[in-house]
């Protein structure tokens, strides 16, 4: 007997999960269809267990680079990736269990196996239909894989967290925030590290400020980059190791090839043929500001959107619009606003980013209405060592009012300084309203409340 649900969410990633919470929350009758664990990408092999390597190598840093300046004399003797991994995993497992336990108390019937589209308003699971007025497509991505010879030698980002042992010698390739950030942690915890990017530099897009400073500080102490670097194919070595071989002639023997190119959809996995929604040539559903696919009663959010924002948040604030308002009569119009979205790269050190960098504000104003406010100093956490590391700050501002159109900073602890300017920056604050707070001192934040 084929089930009936207000609302079907497929996938139980950031945006599913949240849209099923919520159109739950609003009295709706809703299904959650999930083949694996709950909490998708993020949770299982994207930003929890990262941030959780991440914080790893913090610990690393802390005892090798700055503690013996503070006047601890540590040795590191050992790390244990394993340990790590083990922590990591059971911290994971709690998150499953909090998730599964928030979804029963909403009353979200969660279906697990793979949904496969019959029609417009019909999936099949394990052999088992389900019907919905309104259903959401929030299946995300997986990471791409160059067609190259060799290529499946490497592994992706999903083979980085199935590794149990610290590989020794690592070429990560890409040049994107996975790029990076793996590249980082790898490097902090010990491994030898190489990042090949095909282009000048990573991350190229960012703001110049952004782009320069990370290099020189991995130039000096990080993984080495190994710019203008295109990969051309793999080679497996007698001993179990792999040869990167690139377009300009160099190779690499290394134990362990990381793919970081950037991510695809997996609309090929659901059987979308069977209903009339509209893909572009890669497989991103078109959707309109709503979410609305070209079907009625289909929505599609996160990952698997074209011209989406692939982060969490993102899904997860698309997810919860959607259910509003589908479900919640006094948000008939509830959508997800894609600007000024904040961003942390957690790279080493970490990166945070709103808004337009330089170059896209002079594009997009003219170059005689933007006006630069920068700021460098040594991070007083790293001043006092031998191993001072810059921070350097941007603020972009716009028209004679200097509207605050792009926040940009690198260095220690940008991670955690930039969510509250987001807010301003949604406000539309002007530098005098950046200039009108207080600074707390000693921080790093306050300079992007004394700029001059
Ligand atoms: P990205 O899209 O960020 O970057 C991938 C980059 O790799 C491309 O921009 C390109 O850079 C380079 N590249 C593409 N193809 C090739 C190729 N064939 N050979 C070599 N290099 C190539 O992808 P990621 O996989 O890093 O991340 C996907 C998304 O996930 C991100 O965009 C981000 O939105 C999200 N994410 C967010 C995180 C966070 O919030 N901290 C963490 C991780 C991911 P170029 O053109 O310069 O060569």
């Amino acid at each position: 007997m084929t089930q009936h649900f207000d609302y079907i969410a497929i996938g139980g990633g950031s945006g599913g999960i949240a849209s099923a919470n919520r159109a739950a929350l609003r009295g709706a009758k809703v299904a959650l269809i999930e083949a694996k664990h709950m909490g998708g990408t993020c949770v299982n092999v994207g930003c929890v267990p990262k941030k959780v390597m991440w914080h790893g190598a913090q610990v690393a840093e802390a005892i090798k680079l700055y503690a013996p300046d503070y006047g601890f004399d540590v040795e590191l003797k050992n790390f244990d990736w394993a340990k790590l991994v083990e922590s990591r995993e059971a911290y994971i497992g709690r998150i499953h269990q909090g998730y599964n336990g928030y979804l029963a108390k909403n009353g979200v019937t969660v279906i697990n196996g793979f949904a496969r589209f019959v029609d417009n308003h019909t999936v099949e699971v394990n052999g088992e239909r389900y019907t919905a007025d309104h259903i959401c497509i929030a299946v995300g991505g997986r990471p791409s894989i160059p067609a190259i010879p060799g290529a499946e030698y490497g592994i992706d980002s999903n083979g980085f967290f199935e590794l149990n042992e610290q590989p020794r010698r690592v070429a990560v390739v890409g040049a994107g925030y996975i790029a990076v950030e793996l590249a980082g942690v790898l490097h902090s915890l010990g491994t030898e590290t190489h990042l090949f990017v095909r282009q000048h530099a990573p991350l190229r897009n960012f703001d110049p400020i952004i782009v320069d400073t990370l290099t020189e500080i991995m130039d000096k102490e990080g993984a080495k980059i190994h710019p203008h670097s295109t990969p051309e194919k793999i080679t497996k070595e007698a001993d179990g190791s792999v040869t990167l071989h690139l377009t300009n002639g160099q190779s690499h023997n290394v134990d362990q090839v990381i793919w970081a190119i950037g991510r695809e959809p997996v609309t090929d996995l659901i059987n979308l043929h069977a209903t009339g929604v509209e893909t572009t040539e890669r497989g991103y559903i078109k959707v309109d500001e709503f979410q609305n696919t070209s079907v009625k009663g289909i929505y599609a959010l996160g990952d698997i959107m074209e011209g989406g924002i692939e982060l969490t948040p993102v899904a997860v604030k698309a997810g919860r619009k959607l259910a509003e308002r589908l479900f919640n009569p006094e948000m008939p119009d509830a959508k997800m606003d894609y600007e000024l979205v904040p961003t942390v790269v957690f790279s080493h050190p970490p990166i945070g980013t709103i808004g337009l960098t330089e170059p896209q504000a002079k594009e997009k104003y003219g170059e005689d209405q933007i006006k630069v406010y920068t700021s460098t100093f040594a991070a007083m956490y790293t001043a006092v060592t031998q191993h001072r590391q810059p921070v350097r700050m941007k603020l972009v501002c716009a028209g004679p009012n200097e509207k605050v159109v792009g926040l940009h900073g690198i260095g220690f602890a940008v991670d955690e300084m930039i969510q509250g300017f987001g807010v301003a920056m949604k406000m539309g604050a002007t530098k005098a309203d950046f200039d009108s707070v207080v600074a707390i001192h000693p921080t790093g934040s306050e300079e992007f409340v004394t700029m001059t």
